[in-house]
C-alpha cells in the first residue's frame, strides 16, 4: 500500500504513518493552526517559488554540484557520487530551509524571527536570512553550547542577531527549546519561528522536508545528465532530526528500486550509553511537539544524546523517518565517533575535500555495504568541515 504519496505528504493530520502530528501547548494553537492552514497554498504559489528558487541559484550557489568521486569509487569498486551541498553559502544545506522560511514569515506579515540551535550551525543560517531581508533575530541557545561554540555566536552577533542564553536544566539545545516556544508563546501575533529539521509540530516537517526537497530534485536531474538514468541504486544521508535525508530522499521515495541509507552517530558505541542512534534506540514518544521514535528511559524521560558531531546530537529523528524506518522503506545503519573520524580523513585523502563530521558518518558505512561495479551510490555530502577543524585537528 505504499502508494507515491504516502511518504512525501504527511496526512491532513500531518501524520506519516503513526508518527508526526502536532502535540502542542494550548496557547500555541492559533499559530499552528495558521501555518497548517496556509502553507501549502504559500509554498505552492508561483511568485514564492520564483523568489524561492531566484535566491538559491544567486545567493546560495546552487545548484550544487553532483561530483563523481573517482578515487573514492576505485577504493569501494563501485561508482560514488556526492552531492556537494557543503559549496551552499555558509556551508551546510540549512540554508535551503531557512531561505524558504524566510519568504513563508514575510507572506505571513511577521516581522520578528526566533530559532533554536545547538551548536550553531541553524543559529547561523537563521540570522544570515534575517540579515539579508532585514528582518529581527532572535536565537535561543543553551548557555552550555554558547561557550562550547563560541565562533558560532560570533558569526551570529555579526550578523545583527540577539542571542538569548537558555540558563535552565541542562543549558543545552532541549532548553533552548522550551525558552524559543516560551516566547513564541508570547509574541506569535509578529513573530515567525523557524524550526531547522525535519521535526517539530506537523506542519513543520513537512514545510522543512519540501524546501529541502530541492536536493534530491537536482540529483535526479543531473544523474540523468551524467549517466542517462535518473535513479541511483543507493542513496545515503546522515541522520540528526533528518532534513539533509528527507531532502535527499524525498523525489526518490516512490521509487523502490533506489535504496535509501540514513545514517545515525553510534557516538562511542551503540551499547555503550553515549550514542544518538535513535532508530537502533529508541521507542514511540512525544518530543518538541510530534510522535515520534526517540530515546528515553522506561518511564519516558528523554536520554542525553551524545556524538561527537553537534549536528547529529539529537535524541529523536523526524517522523518521516520514524515511518520510512518502521515502514522498511529506508533501512537506518550507525556509524561511531571513530567510524566518522576515518571516513574524514579518507575523503580529505582520496578526493580533496574535508566533509562536516556529520556528513562523514555518511561516508563512514561505505565499507559496511556491498556494492557492484555497476551501482550508482549517491551521498548527501551535507556540509564543509571547516567548522569541525578544531576536532579534526585533536584527532589527526
Ligand atoms: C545540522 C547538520 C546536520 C544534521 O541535520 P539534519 O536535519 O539531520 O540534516 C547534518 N550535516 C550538517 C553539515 C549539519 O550542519
Amino acid at each position: 500500500m505504499t502508494d507515491s504519496k504516502q511518504f512525501s505528504f504527511p496526512d491532513e493530520n500531518g501524520y506519516y504513518g503513526q508518527f508526526g502530528g502536532a502535540y502542542i501547548p494550548e496557547m500555541l494553537q492559533a499559530n499552528i493552526d495558521k501555518l497548517q492552514k496556509t502553507y501549502q497554498s504559500i509554498l505552492a504559489d508561483n511568485d514564492f517559488q520564483k523568489a524561492f528558487h531566484t535566491l538559491l541559484k544567486d545567493y546560495v550557489g546552487r545548484p550544487t554540484p553532483l561530483y563523481f568521486a573517482s578515487r573514492l569509487s576505485e577504493k569501494y569498486g563501485t561508482n560514488i557520487y556526492l552531492k556537494r551541498e557543503d559549496l551552499c553559502h555558509t556551508g551546510a544545506h540549512k540554508i535551503n530551509n531557512t531561505i524558504g522560511q524566510i519568504l513563508l514569515a514575510e507572506r505571513l506579515e511577521k516581522k520578528r524571527i526566533i530559532a533554536e540551535t545547538g551548536a550553531g550551525q541553524h543559529g547561523v543560517a537563521t540570522a544570515t536570512v534575517c540579515a539579508l531581508r532585514n528582518r529581527e533575530c532572535i536565537v535561543f541557545m543553551g548557555e552550555k553550547d554558547m561557550e562550547r561554540q563560541a565562533p558560532n555566536v560570533a558569526r551570529m552577533k555579526m550578523l545583527g542577531a540577539t542571542i538569548i542564553p537558555a540558563t535552565s536544566g541542562s543549558k543545552t539545545l532541549k532548553d533552548a527549546t522550551n525558552e524559543a516556544i516560551r516566547y513564541w508563546i508570547n509574541h506569535g501575533e509578529d513573530t515567525h519561528y523557524i524550526i531547522g529539521s525535519v521535526v517539530g509540530p506537523h506542519p513543520y516537517p513537512a514545510i522543512v522536508a519540501q524546501l529541502q526537497s530541492i536536493i534530491s530534485e537536482e540529483i535526479r536531474r543531473q544523474l540523468l545528465e551524467k549517466t542517462g538514468d535518473a535513479l541511483p541504486t543507493h542513496l545515503i544521508a546522515c541522520v540528526g532530526g533528518g532534513s539533509n535525508a528527507a531532502g535527499a530522499f524525498y523525489h526518490f521515495l516512490h521509487e523502490k528500486k533506489v535504496q535509501l541509507i540514513g545514517v545515525e552517530a553510534a557516538g562511542k558505541g551503540v551499547e555503550s550509553g553515549e550514542s544518538a542512534a535513535t532508530t537502533f534506540l529508541g521507542t514511540t514518544g512525544i518530543l518538541h511537539g510530534c510522535k515520534t521514535l526517540l530515546m528515553q528511559t522506561k518511564d519516558g524521560q528523554v536520554v542525553e544524546p551524545y556524538s561527537i558531531s553537534a549536528g547529529l546530537d539529537y535524541p529523536g529523528i523526524g517522523p518521516l523517518h520514524a515511518h520510512l524506518f518502521t515502514s522498511g522503506r529506508a533501512v537506518y545503519q550507525q556509524a561511531t565517533d571513530d567510524e566518522a573520524l576515518k571516513a574524514a580523513f579518507e575523503l580529505a585523502k582520496l578526493e580533496g575535500i574535508i566533509p562536516a563530521l556529520e556528513s562523514a558518518h555518511a561516508l563512514a558505512v561505505l565499507p559496511k555495504n556491498k556494492f557492484k561495479t555497476t551501482d550508482k551510490v549517491v551521498i548527501s555530502l551535507s556540509g564543509r568541515g571547516d567548522k569541525d577543524l578544531a576536532t579534526l585537528i585533536d584527532k589527526m
